[in-house]
Order: C-alpha cells, then structure tokens, then sequence
C-alpha cells in the first residue's frame, strides 16, 4: 500500500514537473533593417550635427526578437541595431503587433549603434534638421511587427538557463568621465529546445557601440554585430543583444593607433562573444515557467535648454504635455521660438511619459531603464571598486566631482533579486544620460555652452536633472513590490 502511495505520488510530481517544462514555449529570430541605400535618404546617426550620408553597407543590421510565453504571459523581447527608438515608435511598434494588450509585453531595447541610421531626428543635413526618413522607420516598423506575430505563432517547448558573471572591462570597455566606474556585470540566457539545439541566446553587455568613429561613412551594427554573428555561428539559434548602463560614458577601450577601425570592431565583438559561448556551459537551469512582468509610466520634465530648442526632434517621439497632464496644444516651433528669445522658466517646461519595466522570470531579474543611466547609479562603486586598474579620479581633471555628495547605496543592483540580473540601457525609449544629481553641472542657458570645465559633455544630452531621480524611484518601487 505505501510503496503504491510513493509511486502514485512519484507519478503526480513527474508528470506536474513534465507540464510545468513544457508550459515555457519560446521562439526566435532576425530581420534585416538595414536601409536601402539606393531608394531611402540617410543620414548616419552619432557623433554631434555631423551631416554624415553613408557611402555603403559594411554589414547588414538586424532587429533580433525573442519570443517567450507561458500560459498567461507572452514576452517579446527586441535587440534594433539603432541608436535609439522613442517611445512613439515602440508604442507604434506594440499597436501593430498585437502587443498593446493584457497579457503581451513588447520590450525593445536598441544597442545604441552609432554607425546605424538617424531613428531619432539628431543628424540631419544640418543643425536642427531631422535626418529621419519616416518611410524607412515606418518600413521597419512593418517588417520587425510581421515578424514578432510570425514567431509568436510558431512557439516550441523550451528549456532557459542564464548566467551572470564579471567579465574584466580592461581592453574592451573605458570610462571616459570620472569617477571610474565601469559596469562589469555580464549575461547571458541560452534557450534550448527539447532536443537541446539552440533557439537563442540574450546577451547583455554594457558598452557604448562605438568602435567605428565618426570617420566611418559604412552602415554597421558596430562590435554587437559581430558578437551576435558569431554567437549564431557558434551556437545557433537568434542571438538578442542588450545593451546596459552606459552613461558617464562607457566607451569601447581600443589600442591606440587602431582606433576606430574594423579589426577593433572585430577584436571586442569576438571577445565578448567568445566570453558567452565559454560560459553557455556554466549557466544555471531556469526551471520557473513563469514570466512576470510589470511597469511603471514616468512622468518627466523637459529641461534641457538644447532640447527645448530642437523639440520638434523630441516631438517627433513623444506627445508633450502640461504639468498637470494635460495634452500641450502649443506647436513645439512655438514653444522652441519662445525659449529662443527668453529662456523658459523651471514652470513653462513641457513634460513627456516614458516608462521603466520590470521582467521576472524565477531566478532572472531584466530592469528596463529609457536611456543611459550612469553606471554609478546602477552599481555604486564611489569607493574604486569598479576602476579596474584605472584611477578613480583623472589626476588632472580641473573639476573633478565631490564624492562625499555622491549617492549612498543600496544601488539598483543590490535590490534586483536573483541570480541573473540585467539592467538594460535605451530599454523602450531613448531620453539620453541619466546623471548622478550631485554632478549635474551644465549651465542652462540656450546651448548650453560653454561647459564647466571637466567631464560634463553627458548634461548637453540629457531630458534634464530631474529625470534622474524619477526613474530610480520608479525602478525601486517595481522593485519592492515584485
Ligand atoms: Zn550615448
């Protein structure tokens, strides 16, 4: 009687383990969203008013999608090869792929490629003129949302594991502002089907896509292009890269002489790639067939004195409004011409939604922030614990920050649960660097120029001061009540 008791019990748990495995059904793949060159006007993106038009395709870029679903919940995860995508677009991107309803989550998160096109109105031919082409915008729109339905509709029985390690910055990533804080945290999710064959891997990394400078005239996907090629190579399968907190700003560290060139392109995606399939064997089992998901909107002040001169660019992205949320009627030429001739005060500033996101999958944690949020914000490190070998303060910096105002932890990082922790950067929107409060030092007058001396370039291209608070407290509270 017992042991017919152990096997109906044995019988119960195995056959519950066997529906909770296969309740966890994933897909994945690519489309291509590099511009025709011959039939779409583009302007490269990056690298200040450059009015730089491409003069070829070094290597195609892609939007890579993850699907994931369990029962209740389908995730789709996107990597663009853009420099960013505004939150318009994204919520476009939702609307025509179904995923604007209960129980769908669409999280796009570009890799910040600055040798991709204009998504964002920056670099047109000239100061103040957008170089969007809005039909290539709307054709990639069209093309990543045919995709994501044709994935969400073949969805197989998979298996997740993931891993979070440390992979030493030195000769792939700098910090070019101090203090040194050079995020190092490192992911990586395999998912596998029932036989073991690869259906993707979601890479994580934090750094900014930049290798090829603004000499370059190719379109390329910079270093994640070729990390993602040859982790498809190696492994198979789609692989989704995430980029992370970058700001305060966290840049590819090349050999001097060879910067900027495609054998350093080459030399840091392999590295990194090669990192991921060395630790694919490492990474822990995700047994949690739940997909949880949860975010918060932001309500946001413009004011950045150049954004509110060239806000068509951020209309462009986003609906503007009162502080009171209303809908702001004002042309945002007229709002721009105003401040133009007096400078808008803290009150007449024009506010914009955003949002951060929280995605829990048992023992994996993804914290989606709209922009590039300091690294410092993210992991602390005030103390040297992050300068990998590099002094935390430049010993002729004419301005360096005070330190003893600096933030005090916990950070982010020590309130995410789980082992497997990404906290991914230009996550749903781009609104440019997140600066730590206590060194926001940029003047406000109209450009914003000249600078206080020193690290002070990442004020000129952020929403403001205030942003900075408003995601942590939102980040934190999604946080709390996970
Ligand atoms: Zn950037």
């Amino acid at each position: 009687m017992r042991s017919l008791k152990i096997l109906v019990l044995f019988c119960v748990l195995s056959s519950t383990a066997a529906s909770l495995h296969a309740s966890m059904r994933a897909a994945a793949g690519k489309v291509d969203i590099t511009p025709n060159l011959a039939t779409e006007k583009t302007y490269l993106a990056g690298y200040g008013f450059m009015g730089r038009t491409p003069v070829g395709v070094h290597d195609p870029l892609y939007a890579r999608i993850l699907v994931l679903s369990d029962k209740k919940e389908t995730l789709a995860i996107v990597g663009l090869d853009l420099i960013g995508f505004f939150r318009n677009q994204v919520e476009d991107l939702r609307k025509i792929s179904g995923f604007d309803r209960p129980g769908r989550y669409l999280f796009v998160a570009s890799t910040h490629d600055h040798s991709g096109p204009d998504t964002l109105g920056l670099w047109g031919p000239w100061p103040g003129v957008s170089g969007v082409n809005s039909q290539y915008l709307q054709r990639i729109e069209k093309s990543v949302s045919e995709k994501i339905k044709e994935l969400s509709q073949n969805l197989k029985p998979v298996r997740l594991s993931g891993i979070t390690k440390e992979l030493a910055p030195n000769g792939l990533c700098r910090d070019s502002r101090d203090p040194v804080v050079i995020d190092p945290y490192f992911s990586v999710i395999h998912v596998q089907d029932r036989a073991g064959k690869t259906v993707a891997n979601l890479i994580h990394w934090p750094c900014h896509a930049e290798v090829l400078n603004h000499a370059n005239k190719f379109l390329t996907a910079d270093f994640p292009g070729v990390l993602c090629n040859r982790v498809e190579q190696k492994s198979g399968g789609a692989c989704v890269f995430i980029n992370g907190p970058i700001g305060g700003l966290l840049t590819p560290e090349e050999i001097k002489g060879k910067d900027g060139s495609w054998e350093e392109n080459e030399r840091i995606g392999k590295a990194v790639a090669d990192f991921a399939l060395q630790n694919l064997p490492k990474a822990l089992p995700i047994s949690s067939s739940k997909i949880s998901v949860s975010s918060q909107t932001l309500f946001i002040p413009v004011q950045n004195s150049r954004y509110l001169l060239f806000l068509y660019s951020l209309v462009f992205g986003h609906k503007l409004f009162l502080k009171d949320g209303t809908p702001l009627k004002e042309s945002p030429y007229w709002i721009a011409l105003k401040h133009a001739f007096h400078l808008l005060k803290p009150e007449e500033s024009p506010w914009i939604k955003s949002e951060v996101s929280l995605i829990r999958i048992g023992p994996l944690t993804i914290l989606g922030i709209p922009g590039e949020i300091f690294p410092e914000l993210v992991i602390g490190g005030y103390h040297g614990r992050y300068r990998f070998g590099h002094p935390l303060i430049k010993p002729n910096n004419p301005n360096p920050p005070d330190l003893s105002k600096a933030p005090k932890g916990p950070y982010l990082w020590d309130e995410m649960p789980g082992k497997i922790k990404i906290v991914a950067g230009l996550a749903n929107d781009e609104l440019g660097y997140m600066v730590p409060g206590y060194d926001f030092k940029a003047t406000q007058d109209l450009i914003m120029e000249p600078r206080p001396k020193g690290d002070h370039y990442e004020e000129t291209n952020s929403v403001g001061p205030a942003i900075t608070d408003i995601v942590l407290k939102a980040a934190k509270s999604l946080l709390k009540n996970k």
